[in-house]
């Protein structure tokens, strides 16, 4: 079965195609064809590269995102990178969709109610479930009537207990949709599950904490399969501190800002989104790379920034252990928690209550997936490569051999 993901931002595609035949591989397989385009104004940018080992940068003029995506995914059946002989070869489209609203708790076959809901839920996420409608519609103009699936990143956290979904405001906030939804619910529910393969252990008997720590950032707690509690809440600002966004802040702020008439709403969402974070407080950079090198250069808000991110990070896993009543496995994954042996080591230096003890030279050298504790360390600590777009995939795979008599759209 071919399955193409797409990965929609509101200026970023990020798109892979898998092959899965009869069963799913234990560990993640190599992509036929992995492309990515990212436009500001009028410029996209892409890369492209297929499996065997053809990359191909391409600068582009677009008038819109449709014509940005279009350009990528042509790449799929023409030029050096082609993948596919034709755009009907491709079985079953997956689409990593932000918000799936209150009611989706799994991957779904995209119909016009599906897309319906996912236009509702917009309301909560605008820029990003309209980005993944387009690419719906993009697909059915390029590839005819082939099976779309929704994949929810919201998803994984909808049986967390409602002493951790609802918020202590009036309860009618939480009646009319204003409550913690929880995002990046398909990175947390595939290291929670690969984590378990790799302890060999079977992941219902765990309690596992999951950080997923790239340019946004979030925890979840993990206990019985399922999220029972995480960071990022009604939006994806609450929580962490992160790259560019702040994380949580003591809400008087916002009425204080407002009442003075220094910030409009627009402006605020702004300044919380995009000039908070790592890149706020250090007047650097939102990027953990620019901070930690500045920092070995005696920059000091760089250095107030990197401990402030580690002081919140280390707050919140407590939080999560105090809510799972112990942590078997802690899992660092995205662009900071593979990366940086730095954040790993603060992080995990005053943990060692919990008779978590990292192996410094592991931590350092070892690249994911890995385990990185100590051999008598009462807590596993594992690196684990993110791999949204495969997870994507093979819920793809397990949805069309559920619920449908699948057969290939051109047999073999
Ligand atoms: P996204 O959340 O957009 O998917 P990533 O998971 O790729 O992003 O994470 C991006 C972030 O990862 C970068 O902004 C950077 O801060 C961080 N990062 C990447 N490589 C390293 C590294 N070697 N050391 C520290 N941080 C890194």
């Amino acid at each position: 079965m071919k399955v193409l993901v797409l990965n929609s931002g509101s200026s970023s595609q990020k798109s892979s195609l898998y092959e899965i035949g009869e069963t799913v591989a234990d560990d993640p397989p190599a992509f036929l064809w992995e492309g990515k385009i990212e436009w500001h104004g009028d410029i996209a940018e892409a890369e492209v590269k297929n499996s065997r080992g053809t990359v191909q940068r391409s600068s582009v003029q677009v008038l819109s995102r449709a014509e940005a995506v279009e350009h990528l995914l042509s790449t799929l059946w023409q030029d050096k990178t082609r993948a596919v002989a034709s755009a009907a070869e491709i079985d079953v489209v997956g689409h990593r969709v932000v918000h799936g609203g209150p009611n989706y708790d799994a991957p779904v076959l995209v119909t016009p109610e599906v897309k319906a809901e996912i236009a509702k839920a917009a309301h909560f996420a605008p820029l990003h479930n309209r980005a993944e409608l387009d690419g719906m519609e993009l697909v059915e103009k390029l590839l005819g009537p082939v099976p779309q699936v929704a994949v929810f990143d919201t998803a994984f956290h909808r049986k967390m207990p409602q002493a951790a979904t609802v918020y202590p405001g009036p309860y009618r906030w939480f009646e009319s949709g204003i409550h913690r939804y929880g995002f990046h619910g398909v990175s947390h529910q595939y290291c929670a599950a690969r984590a378990a393969q790799l302890l060999r252990r079977d992941l219902d008997s765990l309690k596992v904490v999951t950080c997923h720590l790239g340019n946004g950032c979030s925890l979840a707690a993990i206990h019985e399969s399922h999220s029972i509690d995480t960071t990022m809440g009604f939006t994806p600002l609450e929580g962490l501190m992160m790259g560019t966004r702040s994380g949580s802040i003591d809400p008087g702020i916002l009425t204080y800002l407002i009442r003075q008439g220094h910030l409009r709403p627009q402006e605020m969402d702004d300044v919380l989104n995009q000039e908070s974070g790592l890149l706020g407080i250090s007047g650097i950079s939102g990027d953990m790379r620019e901070i930690l090198a500045s920092m070995k250069q005696g920059h000091a808000r760089a250095k107030l920034a990197f401990d402030i991110y580690v002081h919140r990070l280390r707050a919140a896993i407590g939080a999560m252990v105090a809510g799972l009543g112990g942590m078997d496995a802690l899992v660092f994954t995205a662009g900071v928690g593979e990366n940086s042996a730095e954040v790993r080591d603060a992080v995990c230096q005053k943990l060692d209550f919990l008779g978590l003890k990292l192996n410094a030279t592991a931590n350092v050298q070892r690249a994911p997936d890995a385990d990185i504790a100590a051999s008598d360390s009462a807590v596993r600590v594992l690196t684990i490569r993110a791999q949204e777009e495969w997870a994507i995939a093979r819920e793809c795979w397990h949805l069309m051999r559920r619920s449908l008599r699948w057969t290939p759209r051109i047999p073999a």
